[in-house]
């Protein structure tokens, strides 16, 4: 089973804003929220018509994120695509 090698990028982060922080700028709405454990960047998630968190990653490389989401702990590394626990 693949594992992930870029759990030495994840941070102590609290998230920058209670949205999605682009969303939140153009005034637009979001699905779901997704944080940068890399940052704290909040962004929404790819059922979200604008799908920041992914655009996040190709700006930044920064390579997870986790849900957060009320009750979800899993979280994605967008280099290896691998679901991670968090719980
Ligand atoms: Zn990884
Ligand atoms: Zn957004
Ligand atoms: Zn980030």
């Amino acid at each position: 089973m693949a594992e992930c090698t870029h759990l030495d990028q994840i941070h102590d982060v609290k998230p920058h804003t209670q949205g999605c922080e682009e969303c939140l700028k153009m005034g637009d709405r979001w699905v779901h929220l997704r944080l940068c454990l890399s940052c704290g960047h909040v962004g929404c998630c790819d059922s979200s018509k604008n799908k920041h968190a992914t655009k996040h990653f190709h700006a930044t490389k920064h390579p997870i994120m986790r849900s957060i989401e009320r009750g979800e702990d899993w979280g994605w590394c967008y280099i290896d695509e691998l679901e991670l626990d968090f719980a």
